[in-house]
């Protein structure tokens, strides 16, 4: 399709956004444009109408209310990754930002699009699973909080409903002594999709784990929670030998598919080491956060 083809258009206010979302139900929402237009100059998608969110302020910014981070769905991985607030709460996720495509894409990509588009090698989504994120679908007469673990359906499917836009991303603060990691495993530097990858958590109470959660991304249709590998972390001390056994649990939890990028077997090796990497800086981070707080 050529994109001349397309009616524009540019709402100012969420309200207006949501009210042309029903008027025009084949309308698609436009973010960064950097996954839509992709899909629409390949053919994926035919878009005769294209609702754009960028200039509605609301959506914008990163700010703490109560016990929560809240994200505007605009925020960019430039944003994420520069923001002191993430970069004190929740390091993975600059991480996971600072990984993403290329400075151009990182400045007019964002969260919102990353989330929605539902892409199984996303790069936010594992980070902000395994900090326990939801996210807030709006419609035009009523709203719902949803958790992230629980958003994705398959690749490309999300619980976002036709009227319904997805306005923030909201993480709670951790707990005392938590640790998050992020990492990915990529075949070149720079603008390229993850292969696997793997967020850890590690919460620590008297010495022990006393939370754990290990999410896989690229590995399977949907970002997955490995639960098994997971649970078994739970009221044991950590140690090297502790994380290898998780890291083998882990490893026999993913699904993923070979194709061009790598075959089961070597995305199940990745699991595995990426797995073990991240525990052990999830740790480290735990670990420091607990001195700095004592
Ligand atoms: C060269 C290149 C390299 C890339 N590298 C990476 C990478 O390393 N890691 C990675 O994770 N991704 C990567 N991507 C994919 C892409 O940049 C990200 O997924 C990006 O975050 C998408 O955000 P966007 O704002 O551009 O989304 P858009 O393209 O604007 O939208 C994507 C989809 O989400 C919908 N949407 C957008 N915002 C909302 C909303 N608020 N509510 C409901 N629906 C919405 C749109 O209708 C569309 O279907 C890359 C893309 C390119 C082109």
């Amino acid at each position: 399709m050529n994109l001349s083809e397309i009616r524009l258009h540019t709402p100012q206010t969420l309200n207006e956004a949501l009210e042309l979302s029903v008027k025009i139900k084949e309308a698609c929402f436009l973010a960064g444009g950097t996954d839509l237009l992709v899909d629409i100059k390949q053919g994926l998608l035919a878009a005769k109408d294209i609702i754009s969110l960028q200039e509605i302020k609301e959506l914008k910014g990163i700010k703490k209310k109560n016990k929560e981070i809240r994200l505007g769905a605009l925020v960019t991985p430039n944003d994420i990754l520069s923001d002191s607030l993430i970069n004190r709460y929740i390091p993975a996720l600059a991480d996971a930002a600072r990984s993403m495509a290329s400075t151009q894409i990182r400045a007019v990509a964002t969260i919102g699009g990353n989330i929605s588009s539902a892409v199984p090698s996303a790069d936010l989504p594992p980070p902000l699973i395994a900090a326990e994120a939801s996210v807030k679908l709006q419609g035009l007469e009523s709203s719902r909080k949803v958790s992230l673990s629980e958003f994705f359906r398959g690749p490309r499917e999300t619980a976002c409903k036709t009227g319904e836009l997805l306005t923030f991303i909201l993480i709670p603060l951790l707990p005392p002594g938590t640790g998050i990691s992020y990492l990915k495993f990529t075949l070149r530097e720079a603008n390229a999709l993850a292969v696997a990858s793997v967020a850890s958590r590690v919460t620590l109470k008297d010495g022990k784990i006393n939370r754990a959660a290990i999410v896989l991304g690229a590995v399977a249709p949907t970002p997955i929670m490995a639960l098994r590998a997971s649970e078994f972390l739970i009221n044991r001390e950590p140690s090297q030998s502790t994380f290898e056994k998780a890291a083998l649990l882990a490893k026999e939890e993913g699904e993923p598919i070979s194709d061009i990028r790598g075959s089961i077997w070597y995305r199940k090796e990745l699991i595995s080491v990426l797995t073990r990497r991240t525990l052990s800086e999830a740790l480290e981070r735990a670990q420091r956060k607990n001195r700095k707080e004592k």
